[in-house]
């Protein structure tokens, strides 16, 4: 696996400040495949003064010509989409499918969006006696995890880049080569120097150097609510944007009319789908009692198949910490109906998939996010039990509902608190907006309204 040593800052790799280094292991077979640079205060330093510079020239551009740039990274996301499933196979762990499919192809689908976006927004627009200007905030500071690592990136790059923001990235140390690999991306799109840098590096060291740099007009976040929270306070004490795209524990609720067949398998493959890894999972399964111990079988049943196409989890302290959370529900009364704490395998940090039966509102298992193979399947009486059920976490990002009517189903799903609802299996759309309720964060990502979060207006009178 290629990694670079040195930083990508104003549009050439560098030479890191220190001599640090992060290992990048392969989580299926746990050998190290490559080194990338531990960055410092100063390399992030170094990044955030290349993006600011670069700031006037790439505001001024016209937005056709910011389309005509992202077009191009499309089209070579596109010509490179082998390389990127392969890497994002190597560190992530997923299954080479999977990341052909969803790691490389979501990447393509939204850097087009933008493309399509920057040449047709209105960044200026009438409103009475004034001409309102849409213009970009300036430096973002985006701090992406490694879950979805090459998404993640771009659903925020590609927005702020067709806003006319410049960007300095922070991506998760367990998935740096995809991200060195983007660069190579944006460098060979034709972007300008110092529109896109890349600073590898530690959450704590690099990460916070960035969130924390007062040449950081907005800082976007993706990844744990404990971080999201400290990211947050300081953005307010600096009087500074922020974005938070943070955790989950969505509610797939299946109404009694629903298929349950259907709802079922599609819900357990929801949960299995990237080894749980996926802060949208719906890691809650709500059945009517009448309906719930067929259900369960079902679930049992579809989780039992995934045998050997379910990849590892992304590193040994993820595999602990979701073994942890099995532990704990059995401890809390929950029953194992499939899967089990006992790791599957004795080399790579996998999970069987996991599913839990009998488990209530109170438990850990039906109130934290896991971020694992782990299914909860909760019983309800009524409708508006299910509701205060669903409705039950601190978190809001996502979620199912699934009725024999799609206006039941509509009724109900207007009723939660999330920021998205799937109605019978409805499919994942790349321009609506995504973000969370309540603790799952602050801001939208994705399409237009992605777009408006990296920019700022400026009313003209006449
Ligand atoms: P994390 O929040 O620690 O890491 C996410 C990103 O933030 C990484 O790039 C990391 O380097 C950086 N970071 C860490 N500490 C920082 C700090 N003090 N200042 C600035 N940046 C910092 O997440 P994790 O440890 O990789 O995963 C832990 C849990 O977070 C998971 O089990 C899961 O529950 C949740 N998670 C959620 C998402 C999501 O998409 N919402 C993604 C990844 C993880």
């Amino acid at each position: 696996m290629k990694a670079h040593d040195g930083m990508y800052i104003d549009g050439a790799w560098r030479d890191a400040d220190g001599r640090d280094t992060i290992d990048v292991v392969n989580p299926a077979d746990e050998q190290v495949i490559g080194r990338v640079p531990a960055g410092t205060a100063l390399d992030v330093d170094t990044a955030v003064r290349a993006a600011r510079a670069a700031l006037p020239g790439w505001a001024a551009t016209p937005p056709a010509e910011r389309a005509a740039r992202l077009a191009a990274l499309r089209d070579v996301l596109v010509a490179r989409k082998d390389e990127i499933a392969g890497t994002v196979t190597a560190e992530l762990g997923s299954p080479l499918k999977f990341s052909q499919a969803v790691h490389a192809g979501a990447p393509i689908a939204v850097a087009g969006s933008y493309a399509e976006l920057a040449a047709t927004y209105a960044f200026e627009e009438k409103v009475g006696n004034s001409v309102v200007h849409h213009e970009p905030i300036g430096v973002v500071g985006a701090i992406t995890p490694w879950n979805y690592p090459l998404h993640q990136i771009v659903a925020k790059v590609a927005p702020a880049l067709a806003a006319g923001c410049t960007v300095v990235l922070k991506p998760a140390e367990d998935t740096p080569l995809t991200a060195q690999l983007f660069a190579e991306v944006v460098h060979e799109a034709g972007v300008p120097a110092g529109v896109f840098n890349l600073v590898t590096g530690l959450g704590p060291v690099a990460g916070q150097a960035l969130a924390e740099h007062p040449g950081v007009d907005l800082v976007s976040f993706t990844g744990s609510t404990a971080v999201g929270r400290r990211i947050g306070a300081a953005a307010g004490a600096a009087v500074k944007r922020v974005a938070l795209e943070l955790g989950g524990k969505s509610a797939n609720v299946i109404l009694p009319s629903a298929d349950l067949a259907k709802a079922v398998n599609v819900g357990v493959a929801n949960v299995m789908s990237n080894s749980g890894q996926t802060c949208s999972a719906w890691t809650r399964m709500l059945v009517h009692r009448d309906q719930y111990d067929e259900a369960v079988e079902l679930a049992a049943e579809a989780a039992a198949k995934y045998g050997d196409r379910i990849g590892p989890l992304v590193n040994a302290k993820q595999q602990e910490r979701v073994r942890g959370y099995i532990d704990k529900g059995v401890a809390e009364g929950a029953r194992l109906v499939a899967g089990g704490p006992e790791a599957p395998r004795e080399r790579g940090y996998y999970v069987s998939p996991t599913v839990f039966a009998d488990v209530t509102e109170g438990m850990t298992i039906a109130q934290e996010e896991i971020f694992g193979p782990v299914l909860s399947i909760l019983r309800y009486d009524d409708e508006d039990d299910a509701l205060r059920i669903a409705n039950g976490t601190v978190y809001g990002l996502a979620g199912a509902v699934w009725a024999g009517d799609e206006a039941e189903a509509v009724a109900f799903a207007r009723r939660m608190d999330t920021g998205q609802v799937d109605i019978n299996g409805g499919r994942f759309n790349p321009l609506a907006p995504f973000g969370g309720y309540k603790q799952s964060g602050v801001g939208r990502e994705l399409g237009l309204h992605g777009l408006t979060e990296y920019l700022q207006t400026k009313s003209l009178q006449f």
